[in-house]
């Protein structure tokens, strides 16, 4: 059997003790379990929390699974070295494997014997419209070409076998329901909760709709993903999952949903939108329900090593000599290049901005300037920007329906800003600087008391 979430947490264990907290005490699903994540997070604490007793549910939670070092040991690599990393596995997928069986099947419920309410039903923040699954990963396949993809999509619970879901207009999932709903058509979709960080960095792989997710997942594990058929539909799900909620979204049919605090920071509004009618539960014995803390670390490290990997193809595609990338807020990129020739800083920042929906704002700097630092970027624009020559606008593009300062749903402007040197760096104003032999000589500890 390949790698699963318990093999992973079992590998967190051994490496980092301090990281695994196991919480005896019974807990409500109603805030209380993103109540102590935030709490920890004041802290500066950061474990794995594993909820035994959770009220109303006979099931256990696990939550904040992701850190930056867990998802970097979940794919092999290293905080430093993953954004490299991530996207060498891009371009080189290895494909799923498919086999006969696995745990994911060991309590197979259909028909009346599903109910989603005996799951625990975890409410994150003060002001969203109910409980809600975070964690889950959609499989779909498009009912044109058979192409998978994955994706999260956050899951409302709305009954015994109903959720809404949030398809994001213009995203994959979304793309091939519209395809089936014009046909009249329920798209199958299968639901899988408690995944391998592996599985969940694959799954937000950002690329052409063509490009398989599972093959990422595989190349990030280093070795193919094993996969068991669905008992009602022809998808496939990782054999060792968790729990897999097997179903479909039928055409024509729209339900509240939201407000629900999001990554943005922000809970956003009640919109009407799909919902996915539930056939069957597919599950492990000893299920752990696993939760994803939106709008926290748990949830923003996950999201950004995939985007960032995929802006750093797209930069590179257009600039070469692109050094760093980076998005540090939401909807924000941060990107450095060694600029060659004029001209390649709002390359750059076009490449951003043509890639990935979300992205509304983007920064490009010269080499020399480290944006993993937010004041040198700051510095950067303060200091090589002139407003009227390196600021481009971009009006009426395609952004997403979560960013709460449209006007319209999904309508937005862009800003490029080339906040590089001009005409080069070479031939800026110089940066001071201190010699590097003084600053040798001048060591505080032989200076100083
Ligand atoms: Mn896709």
């Amino acid at each position: 059997m390949g790698a699963d979430l318990r093999s992973f947490l079992e590998q967190v264990r051994q490496r980092w003790p301090e990281d695994w907290q196991v919480v005896k005490k019974e807990v409500d699903p109603r805030y209380e379990i993103t109540g102590l994540v935030v709490r920890c997070e004041k802290e500066k604490r950061r474990p794995v929390l594993l909820f035994e007793k959770v009220k109303g549910t006979p099931f256990p939670v696990i939550t904040n699974v992701h850190s930056r070092a867990r998802l970097a040991l979940a794919m092999r690599s290293t905080p430093r070295e993953m954004v490299q990393d991530f996207l060498r596995a891009m371009e080189n997928p290895i494909p799923p494997r498919v086999v006969p069986a696995g745990p994911a099947k060991e309590v197979v419920q259909t028909g009346t014997q599903v109910n989603l309410l005996e799951l625990p039903q975890i409410a994150h923040h003060a002001e969203d419209a109910g409980p809600y699954v975070t964690a889950a990963i959609s499989f779909a396949a498009d009912p044109e070409t058979g192409v998978t993809n994955c994706a999260y999509n956050r899951l409302m619970f709305k009954g015994r076998d109903t959720t809404t879901i949030h398809l994001t207009p213009g995203k994959h999932l979304w793309e091939f329901y519209t395809k089936a709903e014009k046909a009249g058509k329920p798209l199958p979709v299968a639901l899988v909760i408690g995944a391998h960080p592996a599985w969940a960095l694959g799954a937000l792989t950002i690329g052409p709709i063509v490009e398989d997710e599972r093959g990422v997942m595989g190349a990030l594990l280093g070795e193919p993903l094993e996969m068991v058929r669905c008992e009602t539909s022809d998808l496939l799900v990782p054999a060792a999952a968790e729990l897999v909620l097997e179903g479909e979204i039928p055409p024509g049919v729209r339900m509240d949903e939201g407000p629900f605090g999001e990554f943005t920071g922000y809970a956003l509004g009640l919109r009407q939108r799909q919902i996915v009618k539930v056939k069957a539960i597919a599950r492990r014995r000893d299920m752990m329900f696993q939760d994803i803390t939106v709008g926290h670390l748990d949830h923003m490290v996950l999201s950004t090593v995939p985007i960032e990997a995929n802006l750093f193809r797209a930069v590179r595609a257009m600039v070469p000599s692109v050094t760093a990338v980076r998005v540090p807020a939401p909807f924000t990129v941060f990107v450095s290049i060694e600029q060659k020739a004029l001209g390649q800083g709002m390359n750059a920042a076009l490449a951003v901005l043509g890639t990935d929906i979300y992205m509304k704002q983007v920064v490009v700097v010269d080499h020399d300037v480290d944006i993993f630092d937010d004041g040198r970027v700051l510095w950067a624009m303060g200091t090589r920007v002139q407003p009227n020559r390196d600021i481009c606008i971009i009006n009426q593009a395609r952004g997403t329906d979560l960013d709460p300062s449209v006007a319209v749903d999904g309508v937005t402007s862009k800003i490029a800003i080339d906040a590089t040197a001009k005409p080069s760096l070479k031939e800026f104003t110089p940066r001071h600087s201190v010699a590097a032999e003084v600053l040798a000589r001048m060591n505080p500890q032989d200076w100083l008391a």
